[in-house]
């Protein structure tokens, strides 16, 4: 059974892709590159999505058609969007909502039209499996992972995990106005980011079991876009690989689905 690793941003895989087995390689297709191979005795396709809803969708179709992924996980940053979220927390979507659908009046707000409805559930198990990792990560391994010093800068005093709704769109959400109208049409949302949603729709498509963990990068205001990439290269690159290794550590590995034949 394969799992696909996707992400929309080089440095929330890199660490991941650095840890695979020997013997894994790479394909190229649809200017995307797939790593297929082995991560703590999990057959994987690890790759980089690009930003934005049809990057995400595109290649999480290609994973489902060209590797015979069977679940798939998503990991990357988000603004937060609710009340009480700080930066450094993990928001684990249980449900998912392409906030820029639009086709009204012909179809209700947000609902994709002809699929007959406005969101996607995260399967249970890959959610909790994931929900489990980032709260053991952040109590076990944070404090070494990143330092005092940055933890101190980015003002995280006590990160905690959320398991809530979460809202995509290709926007990057950054002004108080826009937070203000996203809570009032989406009051469960707990976070806004650009690919979950996409992914979701493909793999409900598909009936592919997924889930999606983002660290919170900002808080979707004004000042959302400042020191984004020093964000991501001292803190969510080691969320997200201390927690998906802990994550995969902590399923059963599956054995080759063709046992070498007895002599
Ligand atoms: N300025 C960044 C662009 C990143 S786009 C750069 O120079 O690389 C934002 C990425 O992070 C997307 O993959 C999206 O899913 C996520 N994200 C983080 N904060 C977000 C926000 N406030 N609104 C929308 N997406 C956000």
């Amino acid at each position: 059974m394969t799992l696909g690793i996707v992400a929309a941003l080089h440095e929330e895989i890199a660490d991941l892709l650095a840890e695979m087995a020997p013997g894994a390689h790479v394909e190229h297709i649809g200017m995307r590159d797939y790593y297929v191979g082995k991560l703590h005795g999990h057959d994987c396709v690890i790759v980089l999505a690009r930003i934005g809803k049809v990057a995400a969708a595109a290649t999480t179709t290609a994973l489902i058609h060209r590797f015979d992924v069977r679940e798939l996980v998503f990991t990357g940053v988000a603004g937060g969007l609710a009340h009480g979220l700080a930066v450094g927390d993990v928001v684990i979507a249980d449900t998912l909502t392409q906030h820029d659908m639009d086709a009204s009046p012909l179809f209700p707000r947000y609902e994709i039209p002809l699929l007959g409805r406005a969101s996607f559930n995260a399967e249970s198990a890959l959610r909790d499996a994931l929900a489990q990792a980032a709260r053991d990560w952040l109590a076990e391994e944070l404090h070494e992972q990143v330092s005092a010093e940055w933890r101190a800068q980015w003002q995280m005093a006590a990160p905690r995990v959320h398991v809530g709704q979460i809202a995509s769109g290709d926007r990057f959400v950054s002004s108080a106005n826009e937070v203000t109208l996203l809570r009032g049409h989406l009051p469960q949302a707990l976070a806004v980011e650009m690919e979950g949603a996409a992914v979701a729709q493909v793999c409900h498509e598909y009936g592919i079991p997924f889930a999606v963990m983002r660290t919170l990068s900002d808080a979707a205001d004004d000042t959302a876009h400042v020191d984004f990439p020093r964000f991501l290269r001292e803190v969510a690159s080691h969320y997200s690989h201390g927690i998906l290794r802990r994550f995969l550590r902590s399923r059963p590995a599956h054995p080759p689905s063709h046992p070498p034949s007895r002599p």
